[in-house]
This record gives C-alpha cells, sequence and structure tokens, in this order.
C-alpha cells in the first residue's frame, strides 16, 4: 500500500516474480478490461481516467474471480488492493481475517511522487488528476493502514531510491517477518 506513484505496480512485480507467485494489479486489469472493450472496461473507463475508484461491487467480483485461479492457490501479491475499508471487509472474507501474511506501506516524499507521476505518462496521469488521486488515497485509503497495523501486519519500506535498492529492502523485510508463501514450519515452532 502507498500513495499513487510510491512505485507499488513496479515494485509488486518484481517481488512476485522473485517469490514465485502471481502479481494481482486491479488497476491493470482494470487497464485490460479498458484496452480490449469488455462491458467492465466501458463501464470502468471515464471512472479511471477522473481518477475515482471503481466501485467495490465491481472490483471485489473481479479480484475473486482472479483469487480463485489455480495459480493463486500458493499465495499472490496483492497490489492496489484493497484501497476501501468495504474491500477489507470482502478480502477477510475471501481469504479469511488471518489471509494475508503482511501489508508492506511504501513511504515517499510526496513531491518526489507528483515528480513521478508527471514522468510516467499514463492516460490518467494528469496534474489534475494526479492531484485528486492524492486527495483518495488520503481519504479513502491511508485509514486502512490503522487497520492492519492493529493486526500486526505492516512492514514499512523507504520506497525513495534506487529500483533494484527497494526491491532488496522488500525482499529482506519479508524473509525477516517470514512471509515467503508456504513457509515451512518447524514442528517445534508450532504453538501447542
Ligand atoms: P492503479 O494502477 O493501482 O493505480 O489503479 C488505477 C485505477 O484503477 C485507480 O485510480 C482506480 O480508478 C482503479 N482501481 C484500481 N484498483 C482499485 C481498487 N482496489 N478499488 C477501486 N478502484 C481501483
Amino acid at each position: 500500500m502507498g500513495p499513487p506513484g510510491a512505485g507499488k505496480g513496479t515494485q509488486a512485480s518484481r517481488v512476485a516474480h522473485e517469490l514465485g507467485v502471481p502479481h494481482v494489479s486491479t488497476g491493470e486489469m482494470f487497464r485490460d478490461h479498458a484496452a480490449a472493450g469488455t462491458e467492465l472496461g466501458r463501464k470502468v473507463q471515464a471512472i479511471m481516467a477522473a481518477g475515482e475508484y471503481v466501485p467495490d461491487e465491481l472490483t471485489v467480483a473481479m479480484l475473486e474471480e482472479r483469487l480463485a485461479e489455480p495459480d493463486a492457490e500458493q499465495g499472490f501479491i496483492l497490489d492496489g488492493f484493497p484501497r476501501t475499508e468495504g474491500q477489507v471487509a470482502a478480502l477477510d472474507t475471501l481469504i479469511g481475517e488471518d489471509g494475508l501474511d503482511g501489508v508492506v506501506v511504501f513511504e515517499v516524499d510526496e513531491d518526489e511522487l507528483v515528480q513521478r507521476l508527471l514522468t510516467r505518462g499514463r492516460v490518467d496521469d494528469t496534474e489534475d488528476t494526479i492531484r485528486y488521486r492524492f486527495r483518495v488515497f488520503r481519504d479513502q485509503t491511508a485509514p486502512l493502514l490503522a487497520i492492519y497495523g492493529r493486526r500486526g501486519l505492516l512492514v514499512s519500506i523507504d520506497g525513495i531510491g534506487d529500483i533494484d535498492e527497494v526491491t532488496e529492502r522488500i525482499l529482506s523485510a519479508i524473509e525477516a517477518y517470514d512471509l515467503r508463501p508456504g513457509a515451512i514450519i518447524e514442528e517445534s515452532e508450532i504453538p501447542q
């Protein structure tokens, strides 16, 4: 989790590759739908271009379908989901309240983020939209950190720096927290 432009997509893709689990990005899935001109794509195109959140109902249905695919059985890296309290609740229902191993939070300076987004050149990266997406993140998504904080799942990462460096930080944090998918638990470690 982190504000727009924090590097979630890039890093999620690299970490997923490293761990051998699928990278599940709801934003990417929506962009694919929009590009392919599916019914869902037509519904979400204007919403995305405006920097708004797609309604939970559509987002959750799409995610549920994705997580049911066989490649997600051993784990997955979620990128850009959950973004609302409703999505947290839906995810709890889908994978259980203890279903997530950890939540990586990107700490990044806002000025640097604006610069990054302006050079990314995506269609939803106009200056107005960027500002609006920040506000939406602050209002709707930042509060979710408290929920995962209470569950002891937050892992904070310094998101500024070389792409490789940031990937290393995340992988080290995952190792330190033993968040590897299917990590083997020694018998002596099983709580009695
Ligand atoms: P992203 O690639 O994660 O920045 O997502 C791009 C856009 O897709 C967002 O600005 C939203 O319009 C939409 N989107 C992606 N994920 C979600 C989500 N979990 N809930 C609602 N809208 C989403």
